[in-house]
């Protein structure tokens, strides 16, 4: 991405139509035009040559180690990314018990269920409500995962969590109501491993990325973002799921993204359509949330989907 600098007594009506003859997409600035990302490829040398431009610069990005950090983040030995198979996290909202996530595990792993996810902490509204199992929560959710050759991502909630979370997870997860909570993206940078970063309800895509820029200056192996839907004004869904952003970080910034349908929508009769079409949109992978007895679930069992019924994604696109 370039900004243009004019002089300032050029025509900025001509120079803009010499960008646009070069298949420049430009925004006026106090100073030139910004060419946005998803413009044609052109020199800077040739951008310079346009009568009244005085200079071409790079502006500097916010986030700059994100920028550069490629399409692909390596998960336990799992390539997550642009150009690999798309991955596919399941399992329920919460860890509920040993044999239930156990009993989930079984269920996903041969539908190709790379990923076990799983609260063991769990931010809830209500402060009333299930709050998670803690640590013996990550314990049963590992073994689950191990046994089942499956990758688990769970999420921390606090700084002082993250050290044992670490232990248990290959992807730690930061929620999306801590997105911008940057003493916990310090300290979850520091664990040094690759990062699930949820968009906040209300960010922008641009506060998403500097908030993955907060996980690799402080050493996380790699970052992934997770599009879960934001506030729309409409409540017949959860929350509103912006494909849009996820079409526009994967195909022009080009980074992993992996979106979640379950809390994108609440509701599980949308899970698959809005799945399909995530990875339509150029997801990486979509995290679904499954339940073996989803009535009994202890949070989330309206948007749940039972392992079963993952079979028709799974054989169509996550082969
Ligand atoms: C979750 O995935 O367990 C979760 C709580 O989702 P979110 O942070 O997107 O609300
Ligand atoms: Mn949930």
């Amino acid at each position: 991405m370039w900004m243009v600098l004019i002089d300032s007594s050029a025509d900025a009506d001509a120079v803009k139509r010499e960008l646009i003859a070069r298949g420049q997409w430009v925004r006026p600035t106090d100073r030139g035009f910004v060419l946005e990302p998803h413009s044609s490829r052109v020199s800077a040398d040739e951008l310079a040559k346009i009568p009244g431009v005085v200079q071409v610069v790079s502006p500097k990005s916010s986030h700059p180690k994100i920028d550069a950090q490629g399409p692909v983040v390596d998960v336990a030995g799992v390539k997550v990314g642009v150009g690999n198979k798309p991955v596919l996290m399941s399992g329920p909202c919460a860890v509920e018990s040993e044999e239930r996530i156990q009993q989930i595990a079984k269920k996903l792993a041969p539908r190709g269920a790379l990923f076990l996810r799983g609260g063991a902490f769990k931010p809830r509204t209500s402060p009333y409500a299930f709050q998670g199992h803690g640590e013996v929560a990550l314990q049963w959710m590992r073994r689950a995962a191990d046994h089942n050759g499956m990758r688990v991502v769970t999420e921390a909630m606090a700084e002082s969590e993250v050290p044992l979370v670490a232990e248990y997870a290959d992807l730690l997860q930061i929620g999306s109501r801590n997105m911008a909570n940057y003493a916990l993206l310090k300290a979850a940078g520091k664990a040094r491993k690759p990062v699930l970063l949820k968009r906040s309800m209300s960010a922008t895509v641009s506060e998403w990325l500097q908030a993955g820029e907060y996980l690799l200056v402080h050493g996380a192996s790699g970052v992934i973002f997770c599009e879960r839907g934001i506030r729309g004004f409409d409540e017949s869904t959860r929350n509103l799921l912006d494909l849009g952003a996820v079409a526009l970080l994967s195909h022009v910034h080009r980074l992993p993204v992996v979106v979640d349908p379950s809390h994108g929508t609440g509701r599980r009769d949308l899970v698959l359509p809005l799945a399909r079409a995530a990875l339509s949109a150029g997801a990486a992978g979509v995290m679904i949330e499954t339940h073996d007895d989803p009535g009994r679930a202890l949070s989330d069992g309206p948007q749940a989907l039972r392992p079963e019924e993952l079979d028709a994604l799974a054989s169509e696109v996550l082969r």
